[in-house]
């Protein structure tokens, strides 16, 4: 058969008219429980939350925007690393049926105005540090959180602590589950960022997923440690929403430090750890008999590929340890394919598991469009209730991902085996991924046309074991041009995040074009990897 399903059916909640932070709030712990039970953490200040913290802290927050002027439709731009009032942020602006539009704060202040102009942000809330690349996008009203030494904004903070959570004067918003909830920022499998709608039912799905695979596994005295960013769908799912819903607690690192990772772990007593590849090789390399990863049980990997190897190098090492791999995209919510068991990862490495609850998958012959038995690799194709609603404003792009049945193409490689464990073996797509973030080619592509020395690049990725894959750029000089390469990495550096960054620059020619004027970046793929054989 060319279809596979997990075949199993989960009760999501049918009312039509139900926001995912009133979900969320269903689902949290006893009134008695809430008040003492832990939600967050924060563990550089070692601040804590508990449940019924941070169910009066939404409500206060979402009264104070909505005294901003804040209602259903407004997009909330958030700038900010992980802190224990994000996931406050988020859940306030849902349940004013607002749209939470979140981004990496060490995005240049140029990739920030072209997010918030594109978002249409009515509002910016921005950690204290990263105010100056707000100022200028001219959002119309910014918010401000942590150490505020402007006195012109008002912050988080304030409102939460003057606003009453109780406000008579907030009138119910009806939310809709086909409502847009949140736009995310991600490339798809062609071109430069676009905004990923998606909804409340995509949400509320997405927890319940969350809440089910913790059912099966985590017990409530459970601690997780969030480093993954919440402003990406990873970080969002799982410390933003999800866990809220699984009653557990998620100390939250304001940002990657490895060994901070490892202080954490053994300071709060960590037993879960949702991961990327480089941080799994990283602890293979590094922590070898280190006590402070005693108390872990569990390691979660996604974003990016897994081998085989790590995963065997990683068992062998840390045997008490369950690592489980994980596959999704920001156009999924997340998570799309899971092990539900550690018996089951062991037996399938190099797996990410199997289809959740919902799903259905096909492999698609990427030549002929028709579907594949297991063991037959295509592109992955999805359908499921967190599949997004399309692209924001680009009807183009939308069109173009999903096929004529509504089926999501992933722009990955891989197969199922006869038992519907999946095994992503490539991308077929442009994007590239540094340490789980994404990189867009065509992006760093117009960057480097920008240069007057450079007629014509492409870009595409080159293998890297510590961070997955890095960029190189091909480059084409202007007839008589002096450029080297390094003047190529800095002009590129000067206007991109740093994990965006060409790494690696080869001139040529001329550009690989197929007659209809698309890059052939395989071909240069190919070259690379031939010319760092010969070396
Ligand atoms: P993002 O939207 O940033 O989450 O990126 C999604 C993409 O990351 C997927 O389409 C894959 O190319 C890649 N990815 C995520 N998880 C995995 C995984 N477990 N194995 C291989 N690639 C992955």
């Amino acid at each position: 058969t060319s279809l596979v399903h997990l075949g199993e059916h989960l009760k999501v909640p049918t009312n039509p008219y139900l926001g995912i932070t009133s979900f969320v709030l269903s689902q949290f712990p006893h009134p008695h429980v809430a008040e003492s039970k832990i939600a967050y953490i924060d563990s550089s200040t070692n601040q804590e939350l508990t449940f019924a913290q941070v169910k009066r802290s939404i409500q206060s927050l979402a009264s104070g925007l909505y005294h901003l002027g804040i209602r259903k439709g407004d997009v909330v731009f958030v700038l900010s690393p992980n802190s224990i009032l994000y996931p406050i942020m988020c859940l306030a602006i849902f349940s004013l049926g607002a749209i939470l539009s979140p981004a990496n704060p060490i995005n240049t202040p140029s990739e920030i105005a072209k997010q918030v102009l594109d978002s249409g942000a009515k509002l910016a809330i921005s950690a204290t540090e990263e105010l100056h690349k707000l100022k200028p996008t001219g959002v119309p009203i910014i918010v401000t959180y942590g150490q505020s030494s402007d006195e012109d904004f008002i912050s988080i903070e304030e409102l939460i602590k003057c606003c009453d959570p109780h406000d008579d004067e907030l009138p119910e918003t009806k939310i809709n589950q086909s409502d847009t909830a949140a736009i995310l920022y991600s490339s798809g499998t062609t071109g430069t960022s676009k905004g990923v709608i998606l909804t409340h039912s995509n949400f509320i799905t997405m927890c319940r997923l969350v809440k089910w695979n913790a059912e099966g596994t985590s017990s409530l005295n459970d601690v997780f440690l969030g480093f993954i960013p919440i402003f990406h769908i990873y970080g969002l799912g799982f410390f933003g929403i999800g866990l809220l819903c699984a009653g557990v607690t998620s100390v939250l690192m304001p940002k990657f430090d490895f060994q901070a990772m490892l202080d954490a772990i053994e300071t709060h007593k960590v037993n879960n750890l949702p991961a990327v590849p480089p941080v799994i090789l990283n602890l293979v390399k590094y922590c070898k008999g280190n006590s402070k990863l005693s108390s872990l049980r569990r390691i979660g990997s996604g974003a990016a590929p897994l081998s085989k190897e790590l995963t065997d190098a990683f068992r062998e090492q840390f045997p008490w340890i369950e690592l489980r791999q994980g596959y999704g995209l920001t156009e999924s919510t997340g998570a799309t394919s899971v092990f539900v068991s550690d018996e089951d990862a062991k037996a399938h490495p190099g797996s990410c598991g199997r289809l959740l609850p919902m799903f259905c998958a096909k492999i698609v012959d990427v030549e002929t469009g028709l579907g594949l038995p297991p063991y037959k690799e295509g592109e992955l194709w999805l359908k499921g209730p967190t599949i997004m609603k399309g692209y924001l404003g680009n009807e183009e792009a939308t069109a173009a991902t999903f096929d004529k049945d509504g089926w999501l193409k992933t722009g990955d490689l891989g197969y199922f085996d006869a038992d519907g464990f999946l095994y992503i073996v490539d991308r077929i797509k442009e994007l590239i991924k540094h340490n789980g973030y994404q990189v867009a080619p065509a992006e760093l592509e117009a960057v480097l046309l920008s240069h007057p020395k450079v007629v014509d690049a492409a870009v595409i990725p080159i293998a890297d074991e510590e961070s997955g894959q890095i960029p190189m750029a091909y480059v084409v000089k202007a007839a008589g041009a002096k450029l080297t390469q390094e003047e190529v990495i800095q002009f590129v550096a000067g206007q991109v995040a740093p994990y965006k960054k060409v790494r690696r620059v080869g001139f040529i020619d001329t550009i690989p074009k197929s007659a209809a004027g698309k890059i052939l970046r395989k071909q240069l793929i190919l070259q690379s990897q031939q010319q760092i054989l010969s070396k």
